[in-house]
């Protein structure tokens, strides 16, 4: 009766990840169903051993015992899915299914408890020592500190408990017993089970729910389509740097890009080659700038690049070398060759900037680009120049007003407005 409690409480334990893994199938993620199932098999495999005393030992033993081997597979199995891995079903379900046979043959024709303790740990411990390498050889895939060592501790705490066990009825260490008959050694592994298994689903689960949550941060800081910094992320950070740029007086350019008559790409060509000219055109300036410095989507064909320690003179440099490298860096679409071209304002920070503030610096600064033939970088000028130069766009207009390319021409303002201090392309 005591033994069966046990198994109660352990088949309950392992229960608890159960409910939390159901809502992830909803949301089709590769390896899921399977970590379920393998929860369900485990809870009914701890469960026909708590019903040892209403059910006929030979049936209880192997339902139990054919649950635990389909439970194991399917953690491997689920495990391989989920990283994208090719699953090995055809393999696992052969394997699963000799031990499982091996175990009914030990358990109806020799009745060999030892030998059947023995198949049945060591096909526990190789596949998770299996789920253990596989989940060692993926773990850069999770960045979230901690979640991938507590899942290998669970994997190979379970693997070691049938390591042990092995060597303590394989070897005479101890004489094998079933588990519902309390002995010191059958004590120690049903408590050391009952962490143990529970923790491997928690662990899962977890798995999961960090996975989710980096792929929604992830969608969140990236734009979907060029991989750039997001609208929100690269605002957020140009605040953060503005910030430290005022407490340490640190350097800083922004320089806000937008492309070239690429309206004229999506009328030709289509809306499709026109998002293939935008990953284009983000492939190409990623790889024409600093890795430290930080090139972001602000939205449509308009990018802001954050250019940090970097002064106003080398800058420019910078930037040209942006305008340079999409003009010699040729795109095609449907077997043409599209010239592309981008115009860049340029803002240096100053004390007390804004972001609002310096992104319509840049903005003005672009709008003279623009005006001035395009494919290339105007300098914005000093921030009071820009505020009384810009008249229609003030310097501290917000930056999802209008862009001032498209706006009431600040170029038509007397000429004092920002000043082309710009290189031509
Ligand atoms: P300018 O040189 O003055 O900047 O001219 P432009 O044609 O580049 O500028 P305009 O503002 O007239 O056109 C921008 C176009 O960008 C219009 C819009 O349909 C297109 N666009 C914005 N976002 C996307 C997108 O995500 N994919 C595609 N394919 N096109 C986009
Ligand atoms: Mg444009
Ligand atoms: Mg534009």
């Amino acid at each position: 009766m005591t033994t069966s409690l046990y198994f109660l409480v352990w088949g309950l334990a392992t229960a608890l990840a159960l409910p939390l893994l159901l809502p992830f199938h909803a949301r089709a993620l590769e390896g899921v169903p399977a970590f379920t199932a393998a929860n369900a098999l485990a809870v009914l495999s701890l469960l026909a051993y708590a019903a040892a005393e209403i059910v006929p030992p030979g049936a209880y033993v192997m339902v139990s015992n054919a649950a635990w081997v389909c439970s194991v597979a399917l953690v491997y199995i689920g495990v391989r899915q989920f990283f994208g891995l090719r699953p090995h079903v055809l393999r696992t379900a052969v394997l699963c299914a000799l031990c499982a046979a091996g175990l009914a043959v030990l358990l109806y024709r020799s009745d060999d408890l030892a030998a059947r303790l023995v198949l049945f740990s060591v096909y526990t411990c190789v596949l998770m020592a299996a789920t253990a390498r596989v989940i060692f050889r993926q773990r850069k895939r999770i960045q979230t500190g901690g979640v991938v060592l507590y899942l290998l501790l669970a994997v190979l705490a379970l693997a070691a408990l049938h390591a042990l066990r092995i060597f303590v009825y394989g070897t005479g260490v101890a004489t094998p017993m079933s588990l519902l008959q309390p002995s010191a050694w059958g004590l120690f592994f049903i408590v050391c089970g009952s962490v143990t298994v529970p923790a491997l689903f928690l662990a899962l689960l977890l798995l999961i729910q960090t996975c989710q949550s980096e792929k929604m941060q992830a969608a969140l800081t990236f734009d979907s389509l060029t991989q750039a910094y997001s609208r929100r992320s690269i605002l957020d950070e140009l605040e953060r740097e503005l910030q430290r740029c005022e407490r340490s007086g640190g350097r800083l350019a922004v320089l806000v890009l937008d492309i070239d008559h690429f309206k004229s790409i999506n009328d030709r060509y289509g809306h499709a080659a026109g998002d293939t000219a935008l990953r284009h055109y983000a492939q190409v300036v990623q790889n024409a700038v600093r890795a430290s410095d930080r090139f972001g989507r602000l939205g449509g064909e308009e990018f802001v690049l954050l250019m940090y320690d970097c002064d106003a003179a080398s800058a420019l440099v910078h930037a040209q070398r942006v305008c340079d490298a999409l003009r010699d860096t040729p795109l095609y679409l449907q077997g043409l060759e599209v010239p592309m071209t981008t115009s860049g304002g340029l803002a240096s920070y100053q004390p007390a900037d804004s972001a609002d503030g310096i992104l319509a610096r840049a903005d003005v600064a672009l709008y003279q680009a623009k005006e001035q033939g395009r494919d290339r970088v105007v300098m914005a000028r000093s921030a009071r120049g820009a505020g009384r130069a810009a008249a229609g766009v003030p310097a501290s207009a917000p930056h999802n007003a209008p862009a001032p390319h498209n706006a009431p021409a600040p170029h038509n303002a007397p000429a004092g407005a920002p000043q082309a201090a710009g290189t031509t392309a």
